[in-house]
């Protein structure tokens, strides 16, 4: 049973190459390995763990021998099926090659193994007074290795961007087993083609990041929070947009619709008397600098968030009212899951002045379908988390979801939108892939990942659309 599926010779030679103890093949063993945050099964051969980009190297180049699927996996905190293993093979987990190789402050530069969580990072980065900026909700557990596959951002990018803006070069494995570099120790560089900026994203399906090489930026000094109550959803996207529109970019601009304000004073009863009954939605603004810019760059918001529709506009005065803001944003994910029984969870982006057409286009579809939807998000990105809300087990309801989220998609594309901000395509995603990128473009995208990949080894049935569909 154990060997099921996986070739003995590749098996000998897994364990050769990293030790017995460091490969599972017993079904209870696997069973974690399958899972994702997506809630998708499919039990892997065998789970490999690697310490060191060597031994991925002969991991690779014997999958790559056997014609053996290998999925790179970090936490499985990923939400779209991205690291389950839906063809077997191996899981390939990097959560042991975990160590922070360098920090150079001068260089405003990190050299990390791919398995280093995002919080153990900041950690020892805060030392030095810098910061990597992409940062995920799920930063507590999600690895950086898995940030830059799957291009994971989370608030701060609307001021300081996604790991394609932080990321100077990265050590990689590709399908065939080669050992490559890319990018560049330096922050500029214009050598060759930007083969970082291909592999960040790609859901480890052209290569296996074993190092990489981030950017990091200076810790600034100070920080206000401000918390914008207004009337409806409408009037709160046309704020973004005349926030985004001033000079003082903010680092955080969080939307928060009226339902999930509704959750919020259900699960946050700190908040439930501050939030004035009534409002539609919420915008958290956050603005950042040094102590001498940042009551300026507060004022510039301010004014840019009044006007139409706003019933409050306060800022936080204390450390607890700025985290209490913050719990109940980051619990909002995870709380749905005890609304209903079953949630499509989308990450939706339009460009920022089409967020009230977006924003008001998904009531009228929740109301066309009866379909329960609760939006919240990166409204300076103009990234909205959109979550379809219903019982699997109703089938009317199923379709119904399903249909609504149809029609989701078809809005987003209208208003010159793209179909995933962070949590990319896995396999949530596939078949709408084709509605985005047009057939040469994926043709051109296939031919690339035969060339990284040619035998297919690499997480495969993921992030294209079948041939057939495309
Ligand atoms: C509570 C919660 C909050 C979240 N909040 C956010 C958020 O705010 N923003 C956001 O963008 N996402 C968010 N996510 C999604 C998820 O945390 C991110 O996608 C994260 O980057 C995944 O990291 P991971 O280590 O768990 O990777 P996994 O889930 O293990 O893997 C994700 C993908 O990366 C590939 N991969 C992993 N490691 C490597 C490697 N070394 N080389 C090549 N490919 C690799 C896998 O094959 C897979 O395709 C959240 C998830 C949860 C559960």
């Amino acid at each position: 049973m154990a060997e099921r599926g996986l070739d003995a010779e590749c098996l000998a030679g897994l364990r050769t190459t990293v030790g017995a103890g460091n490969v599972l093949t017993d079904p209870a063993d696997r069973l974690p390995y399958g899972y994702d945050n997506s809630r998708r099964l499919a039990l892997p051969d065998a789970v490999v763990f690697a310490q060191a980009a060597d031994e991925v190297r002969e991991i690779v180049r014997l999958c790559h021998r056997y014609r053996m699927p290998l999925v790179a996996r970090g936490r499985g905190t990923n939400t779209t099926g991205a690291s389950v293993p839906v063809q077997g093979g191996v899981v390939l987990s990097l959560e042991r090659m975990n160590r922070i190789l360098d920090i150079r402050p001068g260089d405003r530069l990190a050299v990390v193994e791919p398995g280093v969580t995002n919080s153990e990072l900041q950690a020892a980065l805060a030392a030095h007074g810098l910061f990597w900026p992409p940062d995920p909700s799920s930063a507590a557990y999600s690895t950086v290795g898995g940030n830059l596959a799957c291009n994971a951002a989370g608030p701060r990018a609307v001021k300081y961007g996604s790991p394609r803006e932080n990321t100077l070069g990265l050590r990689v494995v590709t399908g065939t087993g080669e050992d490559i570099r890319t990018g560049v120790f330096t922050t500029k560089g214009v050598v060759g083609y930007d083969l970082t900026r291909l592999l960040i994203g790609s859901e480890g399906t052209l290569a296996v990041i074993t190092e990489a090489t981030l950017r990091l930026t200076p810790r600034p000094a100070a920080k206000r929070t401000l918390r914008a109550l207004y009337r409806d959803v409408g009037t709160a996207a046309r704020a973004v947009s005349r926030i985004m529109a001033q000079p003082e970019t903010p680092c955080a601009l969080e939307f928060i619709d009226g339902n999930a304000i509704a959750m919020i004073r259900h699960y946050q009863p700190a908040l439930q008397a501050e939030l004035a009954a009534g409002a539609g939605a919420l915008l958290m603004i956050e603005v950042d600098g040094s102590v001498a810019a940042v009551e300026a760059a507060a004022a510039a918001v301010s004014a840019a968030a009044g006007g139409e529709g706003l019933l409050e506009l306060r800022t936080a005065t204390s450390a607890t009212e700025v985290a209490a803001l913050w719990d109940a944003r980051k619990a909002l994910s995870p709380a749905l899951r005890t609304l209903a029984p079953k949630k499509i969870n989308e990450d939706v982006v339009v460009p920022v002045s089409r967020l009230a057409e977006l924003i008001e286009g998904l009531q009228a579809l929740s109301a066309r379908h009866g379909v329960p939807i609760v939006n919240f998000g990166h409204a300076g990105n103009g990234n909205v988390h959109v979550n379809l809300l219903g019982d699997p087990d109703d089938p009317a309801q199923l379709a119904a979801m399903h249909a609504c989220l149809d029609a989701v998609f078809d809005l987003v594309l209208k208003l010159d939108g793209t179909l995933s901000g962070e949590h990319g395509v896995g396999l949530e995603k596939r078949a709408f892939v084709g509605r985005e990128i047009g057939p040469p473009a994926l043709a051109l995208m296939r031919q690339l990942k035969r060339v990284f990949d040619p035998h297919g080894i690499l997480n495969p049935g993921k992030l294209f659309p079948d041939a057939a569909e495309a």
